[in-house]
C-alpha cells in the first residue's frame, strides 16, 4: 500500500472566504512543523524547556500562526492550522488542515510547499479511499461521500446520508452472517457425513435460505428497480417530429426550474442535456435532434445517437402537434419508441378547443397522454405529476426507508441472488453439498464486493476516481 503523506486543496477554486490545504499521512505533523510557525511561544512545562511544536498541540485544536517559507524568508498568509492525530481523523492518519484567507495563488503558494516537503499531490478520491483502505468506512460509504457531494436533490441527499451511516452495510452483513451460517453447516456435512447430507437438516437450510437470503437479497434489488431514481435521477428524452415544440418545453421546464443545476459532466453533448429538479426527483432531460429517415451521413450519426440515448432512458415524452393532424412521420417514431415507457404529450393545446381529442390509433389508446401548451405553460404541473407518478409509483418519494442500493451495488445482489437460487435447487436435489458450499461461498463474495470486503482493485480505482481532488 502507497503510504506516502497526501495533500490537495480541499475548497473549491476560486476566491472564497476560507480555503482549506487537507495534508494526511504519517508525515503530516513534520510538514507543518517545518513550514508553520505558531503565534505565541509553545513551553513544554514538563521538560522545562522550549519543546518541539507538534508534542505540545492537543489533538483535534486549532491553532493560530502563519505559513512560512524558510528558504525564502517569507511569510504567505495568517492561518488556522487544525491539528488531528491519528486514528480519530478522516483517514485514520495523521491530519492538518491549513486554513487560510482563499485566493488560488496564497492556496497554489502553500500547497507547493507543502509538497515541496515532502508530500505528494493526492489523487482524487484519495483521502477517502485512505479511509477506505484504513477501515474506517466501507465501500458503500465511501459512495455516499461522492452521492452526498452529487445530490441534485434534498431526496438524494437524504439517500446519500443515510448510506455514510452504514446502514447497507448493516443489510449486507447481516445477509452474510445468515450464509455463513449455512456455510459452516454444509462444511461440516461434507467432512463429517462423507457428503452425503444425510444427517443435514435440508428443509430447515432452505428455510433459513428463502427468509433470511433470497428474500432480502429480491428485496434490495426490489428497491433498487422502484427508486433508484430517486438517487441516481430520471432519464427522460423528448421525442417528436420536427416543430411540434420540444425545444418549447424544454425552455419552459428550465426556466421554470429555479433550482436548476449544471449539466451532468462527462456526457458526450450531441444532445441537449439539462438536469431539472422535478418534485424532488433529478431528471435529466434531453432533447434529440429528429428520428427522421435521412441519406445524410452526419445527420444518420445524430439520430444514431439519439436512439442509443432513447434506449438508456427511464421516459420517453412522445410529443405530438394538436393543431396539426398525425403524420407518418409520428407513427413512424412511435414505432421506434414503444417499448418505452411513454407518455403522449399533445402540444399546443392553446390552438384547438378545450375538449379536442387527437385521433390516435388503437395502439396508443393505453399510452398516459396529456395535453399542454409549451408555449404558455399551460398542463406543465399535470405533466410533472405523470412524470413522478410513473417513474416513483407507489412508493412515493415518502419511503421510510432510505436505502437503496446503486447500480453496481444491484449487479452484485443478483449475482449473489442466482447463486443462492441454485443452492437451493441442489439442496433439494440432494446434488452434492461440495457445489452447495461453494455457491455460497460465492454468493458471500458477491455481497462482499459490494461493502468492499472482496471487492477487486479495478473496482474501487473506479469508485474512487468519481471523486474530486481534495475528497
Ligand atoms: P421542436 O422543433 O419540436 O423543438 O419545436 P420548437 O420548440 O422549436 O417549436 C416550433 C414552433 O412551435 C415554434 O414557433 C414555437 O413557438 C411553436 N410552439 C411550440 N409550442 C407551442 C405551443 O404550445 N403553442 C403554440 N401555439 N405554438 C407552440
Amino acid at each position: 500500500m502507497d503510504i506516502a503523506t497526501i495533500a490537495a486543496i480541499a475548497t473549491p477554486t476560486g476566491r472564497g472566504g476560507i480555503g482549506i490545504i487537507k495534508v494526511s499521512g504519517k508525515d503530516a505533523f513534520s510538514i507543518a512543523e517545518a513550514i508553520f510557525q505558531k503565534s505565541a511561544p509553545v513551553i513544554d512545562v514538563s521538560k522545562k524547556k522550549s519543546a518541539p511544536l507538534f508534542s505540545s498541540l492537543k489533538s483535534h485544536h486549532l491553532y493560530h500562526g502563519h505559513i512560512v517559507d524558510k528558504e525564502k524568508g517569507r511569510v504567505l498568509d495568517e492561518v488556522l492550522l487544525s491539528v488531528m492525530m491519528a486514528p480519530h481523523t478522516y483517514t485514520k492518519e495523521d491530519v492538518v488542515e491549513i486554513n487560510t484567507h482563499s485566493g488560488p495563488v496564497v492556496l497554489a503558494s502553500i500547497l507547493e510547499l507543502v509538497l515541496k516537503h515532502g508530500a505528494k499531490l493526492a489523487e482524487p478520491g484519495e483521502f477517502t479511499k485512505r479511509a477506505y483502505l484504513n477501515g474506517r468506512i466501507d465501500l458503500t460509504q465511501a459512495e455516499a461521500v461522492i452521492d452526498i457531494i452529487n445530490s441534485k436533490t434534498e431526496k438524494a441527499l437524504e439517500i446519500a446520508t443515510s448510506h455514510i451511516t452504514g446502514g447497507l452495510k448493516t443489510k449486507i452483513e447481516s445477509i452474510r452472517s445468515a450464509l455463513l451460517d449455512i456455510l459452516v453447516e454444509t462444511e461440516a456435512a461434507i467432512d463429517f457425513l462423507d457428503d452425503t447430507g444425510e444427517n443435514l437438516d435440508s428443509g430447515r437450510i432452505i428455510k433459513i435460505l428463502k427468509r433470511r437470503v433470497v428474500d432480502a437479497l429480491k428485496a434490495l434489488i426490489e428497491k433498487y428497480e422502484n427508486e433508484h431514481v430517486l438517487r441516481d435521477g430520471l432519464k427522460m428524452v423528448v421525442v417528436g417530429r420536427p416543430n411540434v415544440g420540444k425545444s418549447s418545453l424544454m425552455n419552459r421546464l428550465i426556466q421554470e426550474d429555479r433550482a436548476i443545476v449544471t449539466p451532468i459532466p462527462g456526457t458526450t453533448r450531441d444532445l441537449i442535456e439539462e438536469t431539472l429538479n422535478i418534485h424532488g426527483i433529478p431528471v435529466i432531460i434531453a432533447d434529440t435532434a429528429g428520428l427522421h429517415e435521412t441519406d445524410d451521413p452526419v445527420e444518420v450519426i445524430g439520430i444514431e445517437k439519439a436512439q442509443k440515448y432513447i434506449r438508456d432512458s427511464d421516459l420517453v415524452l412522445f410529443m405530438v402537434d394538436a393543431s396539426d393532424p398525425l403524420t407518418d412521420e409520428d407513427y413512424n417514431i412511435y414505432k421506434s419508441i414503444r417499448n418505452k415507457r411513454l407518455i403522449l404529450v399533445i402540444n399546443k393545446s392553446d390552438l384547438v378547443e378545450d375538449d379536442f381529442e387527437p385521433a390516435v390509433p388503437d395502439s396508443w389508446r393505453f399510452i398516459p397522454r396529456i395535453k399542454i401548451s409549451a408555449l404558455y405553460g399551460k398542463g406543465l404541473e399535470d405533466l410533472k405529476e405523470l412524470i413522478v407518478n410513473l417513474s416513483i409509483g407507489e412508493y412515493g418519494l415518502e419511503a421510510k426507508n432510505t436505502i437503496i442500493p446503486n447500480l453496481r451495488h444491484k449487479i452484485s445482489l443478483e449475482r449473489s441472488l442466482q447463486l443462492c437460487v441454485a443452492a437451493i435447487e441442489e439442496i433439494r436435489k440432494q446434488t452434492s453439498f461440495e457445489f452447495v458450499a461453494i455457491d455460497i461461498r460465492e454468493a458471500m463474495d458477491g455481497l462482499g464486493e459490494i461493502i468492499g470486503d472482496t471487492a477487486k482493485e479495478d473496482v474501487i480505482d473506479q469508485i474512487f476516481s468519481r471523486f474530486c481532488i481534495g475528497k
